[in-house]
């Protein structure tokens, strides 16, 4: 690990650096909302957002990616084309980072994701810590991702209004420091400043519900008959955002276009898709086997707290907040562990 400085007026010089080599997907305001999409012009970034809607590991598995292309009654298919240029993926909350670690564990284990494993590993990943919680629904003091060291190149740390003190954790994030001669080393001061940020970040986040994760995760595996998921589900209209817009959630379903294309070929195109959606359990003699709202929402949070503790040893949570965050019918997990560590935690 090495630590640089980056001044914060260096940071639309380092911007260009980094888009000579990579397509630059960064935070930028929409309207009402934040999302990553190509940064074309450095004025555009805006680091200082509270939550995107998208998470940033959706950039890795584009909605209606083309998988592959066939010829209709013909054996054999061949790759659909690679992108062009590889993303650098820009300002991404530790909670993110954490995200695309979980996305890493799925989607790059045996049989690895081609597409997937494609954009992943030629990106370049810029992380960023958060002075405090960004949204009231995060999760991430409780779940220790407010910090990381999972998955960046290079990490900022906003420790004041003119720098970033900025961790290299690999030699592709120091050579890239190097090579744009925008960083310098830091220096005794620098830290003093940074230990200033921490000791702020440590009076900001503080933990909700105070449960270790294996404790989090027996209490949920002891709630399969707890009326608390009926009780929770009562306003869930299945939506499905909070699969859409989680970083962990990776369930998805593939349609064929056939034929699509002036060669004659046509296309096996992966569409995003989520398990509270009441079709997705529901299999070819008609019968669903998580017919009611409560067993989809139980499942959501099973396959977070119990089947990721079981699968990878870990939380496929990462605390990010999005799901209730962005419900329309304000069901937020915070809530819920909430009442399953005794503490209740409401909102307005
Ligand atoms: S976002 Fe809310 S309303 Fe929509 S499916 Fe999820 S829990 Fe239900
Ligand atoms: S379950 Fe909710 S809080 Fe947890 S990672 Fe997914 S969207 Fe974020």
């Amino acid at each position: 690990m090495r630590d640089w400085v980056l001044e914060r007026a260096s940071l639309p010089s380092f911007i260009d650096f980094l888009s000579k080599r990579w397509k630059v997907v960064a935070p930028q305001r929409r309207n009402e909302i934040h999302e990553f999409r190509e940064l074309e012009d450095p004025a555009d970034l805006c680091l200082d957002y509270p939550t995107t809607m998208l998470p940033p590991s959706r950039v890795f598995l584009p909605d209606g990616e083309v998988l592959y292309r066939f010829r209709p009654n013909s054996p054999g298919s061949a790759d659909a084309e690679a992108e062009e240029r590889p993303i650098a993926l820009f300002g991404v909350h530790t909670c993110d980072l954490e995200g695309i670690s979980v996305m890493d564990e799925i989607y790059l284990a045996a049989p690895i994701d081609r597409g997937y494993a494609r954009r992943r590993e030629g990106a370049f990943i810029v992380g960023l810590e958060c002075a405090g919680p960004c949204v009231e629904e995060s999760l991430c003091a409780d779940k220790g991702t407010n910090r990381t060291e999972r998955v960046y190149d290079l990490l900022l740390l906003p420790v004041d209004e003119k720098r970033f003190v900025v961790w290299g954790r690999t030699n592709r994030g120091n050579d890239a420091a190097e090579e744009s001669g925008l960083f310098r080393p830091a220096t005794h001061e620098d830290h003093v400043a940074l230990d200033d940020f921490r000791a702020a970040q440590a009076r900001m986040f503080r933990p909700k519900f105070g449960l270790r994760p294996d404790e989090l995760s027996a209490r949920v595996r002891a709630s399969w008959d707890d009326l608390l998921w009926v009780a929770q589900s009562r306003l869930c209209i299945s939506c499905g955002a909070c699969n859409v817009v989680c970083p962990t959630c990776h369930c998805f379903t593939t349609r064929d276009h056939l034929p699509v294309r002036e060669d004659g070929l046509g296309e096996r195109c992966r569409y995003w898709t989520g398990c509270q959606l009441e079709s997705f359990a529901k299999v070819a003699s008609g019968e669903n086997f998580r017919e009611k709202k409560s067993q989809r929402l139980r499942h959501r949070i099973f396959k977070k707290e119990v089947y990721g503790m079981d699968r990878f040893g870990r939380s496929g949570c990462v605390g990010c907040g999005r799901c209730g965050h962005f419900c329309p019918a304000d069901i937020r997990l915070v809530e819920i562990f909430g009442q399953l560590s005794g503490k209740e935690v409401t909102y307005a």
